[in-house]
């Protein structure tokens, strides 16, 4: 795995220098982009920095506001595109001209947000995805094969033709191909690797034998790798999927600005390990409600800024994800790798403060989740009013598992209850319903509830 010629095992002394070798490729894009009149120099001036030389440390940087978002990202659209005919954003550093490469998200308002790429963002790009495919055994030369959806999602074309810059051959049918055509496409073509999201792994396991007379076990695959939805975290998904498949799972994240995550694909979780080091700070994290920075050291939770080091197009520079992220420093209990690895907890908008304790949605459904097949894995929070503030103790409803008999309800609400206790610091009041009971919804299930005045 890349260390980035960074050769210590001490945590601390790992960050400091990969801070000093950040700083070092900062400064340049500091004044790369305090040179763009129309946003980034806008945003420097509300911070107070009149010249890039203001910035003097990692710590002046890290002090600096957050400088885009979600909202603001679309907003720099709409008015690029008013005024100069384009969608890229205010915030596009590099010539219109010099963009060879467009990704982009819908996210859940429907409206685009672009990634612009000029040839050596791209080039570097396809060098970061390249180090996860390292990951997940994947070597130049290996057929592999590509069901993310297959368009300009950065998972969709940004990861097909990263696989041919690295050599791996893509077979490129695409979610959108449907089930039985993958099958089939797989049976012809064997590839060694499969890159689907974990909801289409499923849907191959179950529907494999019907289609091509056959275990997905028999199509030889030896790596799975998995983006855009949660579950390769969660152990019940992880075992049931890596033993139908006789392989390896990995997830990632990458594509944009230089990020690049992965797992490691052993068979506990240990989050994703960060190989953009060098061109990115993907974990530059700030506190979500008073947005000052906090120390970056194992165990370290908060949200997450994201800055490209070295990027042209239409950087992310002071970026608020809004995704939470657990950042660990050390040596990876699995693969013994020696870096920075993360987890994403939440988001957050969805952050819960009870008691003064922060509370992810997401945290108590993982731990819920701990219990399948007890529990079907469904739950609601419950609120009073309006979050983030939440009196004790907060209410989760959890529905029960196909076949637990009622009689044993009490007992594993108690359970749930003492396991967050142990990993939230805070005492939910667990309630058990019957198995059926709350609404399936297509996509993302809102967990949260708030009870009418
Ligand atoms: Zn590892």
């Amino acid at each position: 795995m890349h260390s980035f010629g960074i050769d210590t095992r001490d945590p601390e002394e790992y960050i400091a220098r990969l801070g000093h070798l950040r700083f070092a490729k900062l400064k340049r894009q500091i004044a790369y982009v305090f040179g763009n009149e129309d946003y980034y120099r806008r945003r420097f001036t509300e911070a107070g920095v009149t010249s890039p030389d203001d910035i003097r440390s990692l710590d002046d940087f890290r002090r600096l506001p957050a400088f885009l978002d979600k909202a603001r990202h679309r907003q720099s659209q709409e008015e690029s595109l008013e005024r100069y005919g384009h969608p890229f954003g205010l915030h596009l550093t590099a010539p219109l001209a010099s963009v060879v490469h467009v990704a982009a998200t819908s996210g859940t308002t429907g409206q685009p947000t672009f990634y612009a790429f000029t040839r050596k963002d791209l080039n570097i790009t396809n060098m970061v995805l390249g180090r996860l495919f390292a990951v997940a055994g994947i070597l130049p030369g290996d057929t592999t094969f590509h069901a993310f959806g297959l368009s300009l999602w950065l998972a969709g074309i940004t990861f097909a033709q990263a696989l041919e810059a690295y050599g791996a051959r893509p077979i490129t049918v695409g979610a959108e191909g449907g089930i039985p055509k993958i099958l089939r496409y797989m049976e012809y073509t064997r590839p060694k690797a499969l890159f689907a999201t974990p909801s289409l792994l499923s849907q191959l396991i179950e529907r494999a034998p019907a289609e091509i007379g056959k275990p997905v076990a028999a199509l030889g695959i030896k790596s799975l790798v998995c983006a855009g939805e949660p579950g390769v975290g969660i152990i019940a998904f992880r075992e049931r999927v890596t033993a139908a498949f006789g392989a390896k799972i990995h997830d990632v994240t990458g594509g944009a600005w230089h990020n690049g995550t992965i797992s490691c694909g052993g068979p506990d979780y240990h989050g994703m390990h960060h190989l953009g080091e060098d061109y990115v700070f993907r974990y530059d994290l700030v506190d979500p409600e008073t947005k000052q920075p906090i120390a970056i050291k194992d165990g370290a939770v908060g949200e997450a800024i994201h800055t490209a080091l070295d990027y042209e197009a239409a950087p992310a520079f002071r970026n608020a994800t809004g995704d939470i992220l657990r950042i660990r420093v050390g040596e990876c209990p699995h693969c013994g790798h020696f870096g920075t690895r993360m987890e994403i907890i939440g988001r957050a908008d969805d952050m819960l403060n009870v008691k003064g304790a922060k509370v992810y949605p997401s945290a108590v459904q993982e731990i819920v989740a701990g219990f399948l097949p007890e529990v079907s894995g469904q739950i609601r929070i419950r609120l009073n009013g309006p979050p983030p503030r939440v009196e004790p103790p907060l209410n989760v409803v959890v529905e029960a598992g196909e076949t637990l008999a009622p009689h044993h309800w009490e007992d594993v609400a108690r359970r749930i209850e003492q396991r967050s206790r142990e990993i939230l610091a805070i005492r939910p009041a667990i309630t058990i319903v019957p198995f059926g009971t709350l609404p399936r919804t297509g996509g993302k299930t809102k967990l949260i509830e708030i009870a009418p005045d």
